[in-house]
This record gives C-alpha cells, structure tokens and sequence, in this order.
C-alpha cells in the first residue's frame, strides 16, 4: 500500500487552497465552500453535546438518534425504501463515504465509470482502492449530462459499477430523470452496482432531484452517498452518511469505517440531529441566495470575462465551469487551463481550478465557486477585468444583482 500510494494523485484543488493562503486579499473561488455559516439549531445541538458531556465513544455506524432521522430523510425526501435505520451509516463528511465504498466495494483492476470531468477525490479514492476510474465524457452541448449511448460503450467485462454525481461537480450539469431511468435500466441489465454521490441534492435551480435508488428493483444495486457539508453549510464540521440495503457490504464498511476513525467525532453527530430535527427554511433561503450569486457572476462574466471566458449558467450545484477562448495567448505550450488559473490567481488574485485537473475532457475551462459572498464575488469579477484589460464591473455587479434575500433567523 505504502508504495502504491506514490501512483495516488494528489487533487489540484488542494494544491491550490494550500497556496491561496500564501495570497494576500484572496477571493477564495476556488474551493467549494460556501460563505453561510451552519444554522444556530446545529450549533445550539453541539454546544448542549458539550455541556452534557457527550465526549465519549459512540457506536460505529452513527448515534441511533441521528440513523432514524437519517432513515426517515431519505425516505420522505429521496423516495428511497429505507427499511432500517441500520442501512444507513455515519461518516466523516462526503469523502469519507466515497473513501469507505471504494475499500469495501472493490477489488484490484474493477473499472467504475464516471463522469469526465469529475471531482478529483471520487478518482482518487477508486484509484487508493486499486480500481480503475473510466472516465466518459459529460457534454457542454448536452447541459454537462452524458450521451448515454457513449457511456453505455464503456462497459466491458471488468467493468464493476458507474458514478454519477447529479447535480454534479465541477459542471453543475443536472441529470433528468429519464437520465437516471436509462442508467438504472443500464446497471440492471448489465449486473453493476451504481454509486451515486447526491452531495449537492439541495443546490437545484432548475430542474428536479433524482434518486436513483427510489427507482424500483434500484436500492439493491446502489450505494448512495451524501453530505451536511453543502446543504447545512457544515463543510469544515466533516458530517456525511451513505445507505446501502445490502448487509454483508455493510459489514465491510463497518470494518473500514472502525478503522479509520472508530466512530464519527461525538459533537458533530449531534450537530447533525440538530439540523435534521430543526426547521429546514435554511436550505431553501441557501438555495435562493445561491440562484441570485450565480446570476450575479455570470453577468459579471458577460461583461468582464472579456469573451475570453464564457459558458452558460448551471441548473445545480455552484460552480462555473468557463470556456476559455482558445485564441487566448497564454505562451502557446501547455495546458491553457493551468495557464488560465495561473494567470488569475498571480494577476488578479482569483482562487480558481483548472479544468484539467478534473479530468481530460476538462482541458479548456475553468472552474469558479460562486458560492462567496456578494462583495468577494465583485471583487473578484473587478479584479478579472483589470487583469483582462475590461476595466471597472462594480457597477455592473451592483446593477445586477437584486437585495440578498432574508436569511431565516438564527434561532430557526
Ligand atoms: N462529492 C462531491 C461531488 C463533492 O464535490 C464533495 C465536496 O466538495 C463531496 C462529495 C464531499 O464533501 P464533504 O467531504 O465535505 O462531505
């Protein structure tokens, strides 16, 4: 393992948010954190789990407290036929999930197929299971969804399960249902398992949330995984749970999970009772700042990218995925994205990602999250145009964008 970790890339993302650090005056868009602070029903949840002494080992899979919410959420929201709360299990944070599947999932040389681009750790974490991520293309011209005829071709006989992420990272592609219908009727057909990282579940502008696993004859064959990070804006809390119908992969996941962390730290599961036990009108005034951010930076884009950068504003998720102007210089050699996120981040101070580094078919763009605050969002489309020589956005940015929305009070 120690050696084959050396063959284990590291994400570019992280590369990158180590060295915006070093930056001065930084507009952090390059990391997809939100600027929202967690609701005050989650910190109440962990203040009272600190004066009660709620410090001490828990059971493996998670406080049966939050496994019933868990189960309960799942069954009302994602349709999905939770018969017990064992199936579902705690996790640290949705990477932890992933990390967890993989050991438990697969064997050295399955290929999973997933989306090219992708979110860098989802590769990586196969990868550290000696598994061989496939990438097949998400299409711009198709909304950043995959021509599922091309991804149906990528199944050969070691092909072991699919990835889907919907809404998805780094695109913010949404699939329609008749999407996830066909992917299920391909993964019944063809005997695979479907993982399906549903991280951005709640960040939906246009369009609708399908579970797959709500599908009928589907729960068997999935593993679903999902995040507190984007929905409870709980990203550095690390709080993240999957549900799987099928015990004896349980039993794997259990072992794994004990191993690298024996249980999800005590404070944040409560944190998560909390914001599942709470009023949820967080989620929906989230959401509908995030629709006005997005706006706002892809007006500012229209104005300020100078052409150079262009794309068309997402249905989920809150990244701009950019088009970068191949005609645009940047010393001819190499990869125009790394170029691109260099140029931005030593010129105009811009945390970005280089769409390379989520795969081939992401050379060519660059990835933004617009889920900063307003001002660091202007800031940062100011900065741009100075750097592409467009000159002053604030007015435009501030003409654009409509009042921020009222967020609900804290003690909701
Ligand atoms: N899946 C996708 C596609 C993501 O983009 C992320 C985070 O950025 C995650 C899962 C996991 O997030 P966390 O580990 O914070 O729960």
């Amino acid at each position: 393992m120690g050696h084959h970790l050396d063959r284990v890339p590291f994400s570019g993302i992280i590369r990158i948010r180590d060295m915006m650090y070093s930056i001065e005056n930084p507009f952090r868009l390059d990391q997809g954190d939100v600027s929202f602070d967690a609701p005050d029903t989650v910190k109440a949840a962990m203040r009272r789990a600190i004066d009660e002494n709620k410090s001490h080992y828990l059971q493996t899979t998670g406080v049966p407290r939050l496994l019933e919410l868990l189960a309960d959420k799942l069954r009302r929201v994602n349709r999905i036929p939770v018969a017990d709360p064992d199936e579902v299990m705690v996790t640290t944070g949705g990477i932890h999930a992933l990390y967890l599947v993989c050991q438990a999932l697969l064997e050295p040389g399955d290929e999973v197929i997933l989306p090219d681009p992708t979110w860098p750790p989802c590769a990586g974490n196969m990868l550290a299971a000696r598994a061989v991520p496939v990438g097949c293309p998400v299409h711009e011209s198709l909304g950043w969804r995959f021509d599922l005829d091309e991804l149906e071709s990528r199944i050969t006989p070691a092909t072991r399960a699919i990835y889907i992420n919907s809404p998805h990272n780094p695109t913010g592609g949404v699939l329609t249902r008749a999407d996830v219908e066909r992917i299920a009727a391909i993964v019944q057909e063809r005997n695979l398992w479907l993982l399906s990282d549903e991280a951005y579940e709640d960040v939906i502008y246009d369009g609708e949330h399908v579970s797959p696993a709500s599908l009928p004859g589907m729960y068997e064959r999935c593993i679903s995984v999902y995040t507190f990070s984007k929905t409870y804006a709980m990203t550095g809390l690390r709080l993240g749970y999957l549900a799987t119908p099928n015990s004896a992969l349980r039993e794997r996941i259990k072992k794994v999970l004990f191993y690298t962390c024996s249980n999800v730290t005590s404070v944040v599961q409560f944190g998560g009772i909390g914001a599942l036990e709470g009023p949820q009108d967080c989620v929906a005034a989230f959401r509908e700042e995030l629709k006005a951010r997005r706006d706002l930076f892809y007006d500012g884009i229209r104005h300020h990218g100078a052409g150079v950068l262009t794309g068309a504003a997402p249905p989920g998720a809150f990244y701009a995925f950019l088009r970068i102007d191949p005609a645009w210089p940047h010393e001819g050699k190499g990869s125009a994205s790394w170029a691109m996120a260099a140029h931005l981040i030593s010129r105009a101070r811009i945390g970005c990602v280089p769409g390379a580094d989520f795969g081939p078919n992401g050379e060519g763009y660059i990835r933004f999250c617009f889920a900063r605050d307003r001002r660091e969002l202007a800031g940062a489309l100011e900065s741009m145009g100075r750097a592409f020589g467009t000159g002053a956005i604030s007015e435009v940015a501030a003409a654009s964008s409509p009042p921020p929305p009222r967020l609900p009070p804290a003690s909701a």
